[in-house]
């Protein structure tokens, strides 16, 4: 039944890839407030598209867990019985097939953190917690953060996430990083491996808060006392996950581990940080302040992309994202559907981006650095040379935290103990974005990264610097 609906589905995909070439993709999405409302858009999209079905919902999860454990028998019993030559071969080949599955069983849990999966919250609740503790994610505390970014989507103030940094705002490596092409596949490579563990554990790149703010933390200015319990709850997931590792590395060995689990997982992370990236990062989309920002206008300043293949393989999560941000509890088989549907009240408001993934990431890397204020008051946009910006102005990112008093440095270099400090945190970075991209799992990156920055937090403390802020290293964002 899944597999028909996806057949269909997929077909149809193509009539909507065919709904924006490159270059209008790159026109500016309008600003003006839309002319039609919330209620305009639902009566344009079937009414059986906001049914959610039990049976179907678990039908594509089983369908995914079912293909996932064919891979891993592969991976115990095929792979090892190989030549030398072809298991070499073989294990790339499971390791992206795998983690593309996985991710597809991730997206079946953001969609249960949104109670899209069925009509029933607790069994939304615990196919979520199960799903994403075994991913090493942290459902409720996740869940809590990322609604932050559904009610602020495009928000230079209130976003949780992809908060656009005015050319003031960069650090004084920007140029460093982002002016030549090297210097941006680091910061790719970088972003797909950290970004996501950095941000669980210190709120890296996320809305800055009066305190340390962690996910695993049931006291994190994240949560209200209603959420704590829950966040207890989510840690308590990934612990129990962390300890059926620790007995696995006992029995078969750490590599082992990596090879089987720790690399696919891995893959995840990248998956959907480069999937959200894309999403909320584009020449075309506008920042709004709050002279300008509302919700809806917000949740249009979204890029649907195309993933070929991926995009059946990930739910539709990659080509529907607009809709997600409109219709949050929609379950994913509707979502084409309804996108197509909609589209005909959202005129130009709908953005779509068909160009090639890998070519988007390294434009976006190059261009999308830092926004500037565009006609409309309140309204940003990225500046198009973003990526040759030769004399950045002296970091004041951390003034967002806690307003510093020093006397501003001189551009390009930061003031002596900020600078020491950026140092720090780029070799920190490095040092632990080594493991990564040699596949340490995750929980290992975890740890090194906590123990890092409990280091770089002494050292700010030391020089006096931005007290109570938490480290901000490249503009890395999950
Ligand atoms: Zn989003
Ligand atoms: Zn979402």
């Amino acid at each position: 039944m899944g597999t028909y609906e996806r057949t269909t589905v997929e077909g149809k995909k193509h009539q909507l890839t065919g709904r924006a070439g490159i270059s209008s993709a790159m026109q500016r999405s309008p600003v003006e407030k839309p002319p039609f409302t919330l209620g305009d858009i639902k009566k344009s999209i079937p009414p059986h598209c906001f049914h959610r079905s039990v049976v179907k919902s678990f039908s594509y999860m089983i369908y995914d867990l079912t293909i996932a454990m064919g891979l891993l028998y592969f991976a115990l019993v095929g792979i090892p019985a190989l030549p030398i030559i072809p298991r070499l071969a073989a294990w790339p080949l499971y390791w992206a097939t795998q983690g593309s599955i996985l991710t597809g069983v991730w997206v079946i849990g953001h969609e249960c953190g949104h109670h899209a999966f069925s009509d029933y919250l607790l069994l939304d609740n615990i196919v979520g917690f199960v799903l994403h503790s075994a991913l090493l994610t942290p459902f409720f505390s996740w869940k809590y953060s990322h609604r932050r970014h559904h009610a602020n989507t495009g928000s230079m103030e209130n976003d949780e996430v992809y908060v656009a940094k005015k050319k003031s705002m960069l650090p004084w490596y920007t140029p460093y990083v982002f002016g030549n092409p090297i210097g941006r596949v680091v910061y790719i490579i970088l972003q797909l491996t950290l970004a996501w563990p950095l941000y669980l554990g210190f709120n890296l790149s996320g809305q800055p808060y009066p305190r340390f703010t962690c996910h695993y933390d049931p006291y994190s200015p994240l949560f209200n006392n209603q959420e704590r319990i829950q966040v207890l709850i989510s840690d308590a997931g990934i612990l129990a996950v962390l300890f059926v590792l620790y007995k696995l590395t006992a029995a078969f060995g750490f590599w082992w581990v990596v090879r089987i689990y720790g690399v696919p997982v891995l893959i995840v992370s990248a998956l959907f940080v480069l999937i959200t990236y894309l999403h909320h990062t584009h020449l075309a989309l506008p920042h709004y302040d709050s002279r300008e920002w509302d919700w809806l206008r917000g949740a249009l300043a979204t890029m649907d992309r195309d993933y070929g293949i991926l995009n059946h393989v990930l739910h539709n999560v990659t080509n529907t994202h607009v809709l997600h941000h409109i219709f949050p509890s929609m379950p994913h088989y509707h979502a084409m559907e309804a996108t197509k549907a909609m589209r005909s009240v959202l005129g130009e408001y709908y953005r779509f981006d068909s160009t090639p993934i890998i070519k988007a990431t390294l434009r976006e890397a190059k261009e999308c650095i830092y926004v500037e204020s565009g006609e409309h008051n309140g309204v940003y946009w990225y500046n198009k040379s973003g990526g040759s910006i030769g004399s950045s102005p002296p970091c004041q990112c951390h003034s967002v935290v806690a307003p510093s008093t020093s006397p501003p440095a001189e551009p390009g270099r930061g003031s002596g103990g900020e600078g020491r400090r950026e140092v720090l945190e780029i070799w920190g970075v490095w040092a632990v974005g080594h493991g990564g991209v040699y596949g340490a799992p995750l929980m290992l990156r975890h740890l090194s990264a906590i123990i890092f920055f409990e280091v770089v937090k002494l050292q700010a403390c030391n020089n006096g610097a931005a007290a109570g802020g938490v480290p901000r290293p490249l503009g890395i964002v999950a």
